[in-house]
């Protein structure tokens, strides 16, 4: 049985009062949700703050991104193994990261990698762009990126991550994908992983959808028996939204 995963990536959004209230708010309407995994993505600076907020519940931190070393003379970033003993999961290859920042495939498995080996569990994004999907490129890229990740990852270690598919169309953009669109994705993901852990193994494997997910058509997407929760930006920012997602997930 996979247990259904609803994780909120606040981005770089909130102050540090909007960031407390929003925390103290979910933890009490969040609370009633066991059956389904719910995460809370704080930008960095808030993750100490919340751990307090959160202490003694049953929901967790994840964080949106981690360096690719582990510790070092690498001004600004974040490692991994600073993060672990707060985060249980770490976003790696969001999309924002991959075509705002620029970072490749490469970079993306290194930093699963230093996720992996730091004990945390990542969640994998991956998804194709607009003119990919039109130029019927979707699965080509995804197969790539998911081949790329996890070409020096040993099974165990595979099964320990979350595959978010994020079309990069869908997100923040208001217009989401056909449950349709991420049934078939799902399949294609686990079908590429099966490859690598064997088909069994691949069937454990969680995978959620994300790109624009609201109150009013995550039914759509969590009723579907091939995804298993949902990523969620926007509209984790709202308590009553993030909310209703996760009560359409449990
Ligand atoms: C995301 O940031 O991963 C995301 C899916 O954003 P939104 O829900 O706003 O599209």
């Amino acid at each position: 049985m996979r247990k259904p995963i609803v994780a909120g990536n606040w981005k770089m959004n909130t102050s540090l009062e909007e960031a407390r209230a929003l925390a103290g708010e979910l933890r009490s309407t969040l609370s009633a949700y066991s059956t389904v995994e719910r995460v809370l993505i704080p930008p960095f600076p808030w993750i100490v703050p919340l751990a307090d907020i959160l202490d003694g519940s049953d929901i967790v931190l994840g964080a949106q991104d981690c360096a690719v070393e582990d510790q070092g003379a690498f001004t600004g970033e974040v490692s991994a193994r600073m993060l672990a003993p707060l985060c249980r999961y770490i976003i790696v290859g969001h999309s924002e990261r991959r075509h705002i920042i620029g970072e490749t495939d490469e970079v993306v498995a290194a930093k699963l990698r230093a996720v992996l080996r730091n004990g945390a569990r990542p969640i994998l994004c991956v998804g194709e762009l607009l003119e990919e999907r039109e130029r019927g490129e979707a699965r080509a890229v995804v197969e790539r990126q998911l081949q790329s990740a996890f070409a020096d990852v040993e099974a165990a270690d595979v099964l320990r991550t979350v595959i978010a598919y994020e079309p990069v169309w869908a997100i923040g953009t208001g217009r989401a994908a056909t449950p349709e669109d991420a049934r078939e994705m799902a399949n294609w993901i686990r079908e590429v992983l099966a490859r690598h852990v064997g088909a069994e193994a691949a069937n454990e494997i969680r995978v959620q959808y994300g790109g624009s997910v609201n109150a009013d058509n995550a039914a759509g997407f969590l009723s579907l028996p091939e995804i298993d929760g949902a990523l969620v930006g926007g509209a984790s920012l709202k308590a009553d939204q993030f909310t209703q997602i996760v009560e359409r997930a449990a």
